[in-house]
């Protein structure tokens, strides 16, 4: 089949793959081991690696923990903060991947209180509605910065900014959005986290950026490593490879305008044949170009699903895939569950080949018709 799911993962590039193979092998060391060689070397790699993440977004290399993942970083940056306080207030959305919503509902159960925010027609969260629900315990904002599953943009930017001058917390889960958009020049949120393997980096491997004077707290103990932040022993591997990933997000930004254009392709195609019968999850102005969601309308989703077996997608969230649950983020765009289970994401790269396009784009409409008619 032909691989439509990037927003789920994407593979290891060759550089990455190459850059990965000697720690995995000849130089095997600990990098907590500074009585020899091997440790040095280790601990060498290790450090930079941390600085060219560093750089890539300004900020001081003992601002980078590394952590086994988006969902780890999202658990880390929300619980390590808020888990030893007085409960107070967080303001997140409604939105949110599962490995934010999940930790805040377990802050709840501790005391915290927490307003969702709703987004708007077309999927976005913005400054004003943080602004009104602020409180005077409000202690944290969490907004992702780029939805994954309708690809929407949030201007973390200005709420980063914002929560700066009120004197609270901002954390953004920025998985999705780095390579898909470039925020290695934006205001920075205070945590922020992000996955090698969602852009062309190994699985296993991520990242939670702290900002100096976050008084984040340790979630797990056992090891002075990741400044006592996070015990473990560094997959030094792992570590090169995310470096090496971040190392070619330019190259990622530079295929957008290739990828707005198969994207609109694929929206057009779609109109033109299915006509009322398909409903755009996706219609933002103000969103990535990978991700191109929509619902069939009148259509029993495994049904849907098993139409296109020359394609790999997904049905909204990669992560949702083996529950029948419409998915909550186009719950909040307020489809009903049959339109939101009846979804299907495309989500693209830019090894996603224009000599495989035109053929995928005839299939997709061609199966889709077939279903309805
Ligand atoms: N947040 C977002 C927005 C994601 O898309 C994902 C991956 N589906 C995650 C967090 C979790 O990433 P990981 O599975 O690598 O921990």
């Amino acid at each position: 089949p032909v691989y439509l799911d990037y927003a789920a993962t994407t593979p290891v590039s060759p550089e990455v793959l190459e850059a990965m193979i000697p720690y995995f092998s000849h130089h095997f060391g600990n990098s907590g081991s500074n009585q020899h060689l091997f440790g040095w070397e280790a601990s060498d790699a290790v450090d930079e690696a941390r600085k060219s993440i560093a750089t890539y977004f300004s900020v001081k290399p003992a601002s980078i923990l590394f952590t086994s993942g988006a969902t780890e970083s999202n658990n880390l940056a929300l619980l390590g903060l808020l888990e030893h306080q007085t409960p107070g207030h967080i303001i997140s959305s409604s939105l949110e991947h599962k490995a934010v919503l999940e930790p805040l509902a377990y802050l709840a159960t501790k005391g915290w209180e927490i307003t969702y925010l709703a987004p708007n027609s077309t999927g976005e969260i913005n400054l004003d509605q943080i602004k009104a629900e602020k409180k005077p315990n409000t202690s944290l904002v969490s907004i992702m910065w780029v939805n994954n599953e309708i690809g929407t943009i949030n201007d973390i930017s200005s709420i980063a900014t914002w929560c700066t001058q009120q004197g609270i917390i901002c954390h953004s889960d920025a998985t999705q959005a780095l390579g898909k958009l470039d925020i290695s020049q934006a205001h920075l949120p205070d945590l922020m986290s992000f996955s090698g393997h969602k852009i062309f980096g190994p699985k296993g491997i991520g990242a939670l950026i702290v900002k100096v004077n976050t008084p984040l707290q340790a979630r797990q103990w056992g090891g002075a490593q990741e400044r006592s932040l996070r015990a473990g022993t560094l997959p030094v591997p792992l570590i090169v490879g995310l470096a090496k990933a971040v190392e070619g997000i330019p190259q990622l930004l530079n295929s957008l305008p290739q990828l707005q254009a198969k994207k609109l392709d694929f929206e057009k195609a779609l109109k033109a044949s299915l006509g009322e019968r398909i409903c755009f999850n996706s219609i933002s102005e103000n969103q990535i170009p990978h991700i191109l969601n929509f619902s069939i309308l009148g259509v029993d989703w495994e049904k849907l699903f098993r139409s296109m077996p020359k394609l790999a997608l997904s049905n909204g969230s990669a992560c949702n895939s083996k529950s029948t649950f419409p998915s909550h983020v186009l719950k909040a765009l307020g489809r009903d569950d049959e339109t939101a289970l009846a979804s299907i994401r495309i989500s693209m790269a830019h090894t996603y080949l224009q000599e495989d396009h035109d053929w995928v784009v005839n299939y997709l409409v061609k199966s889709l018709e077939k279903l309805i008619s």
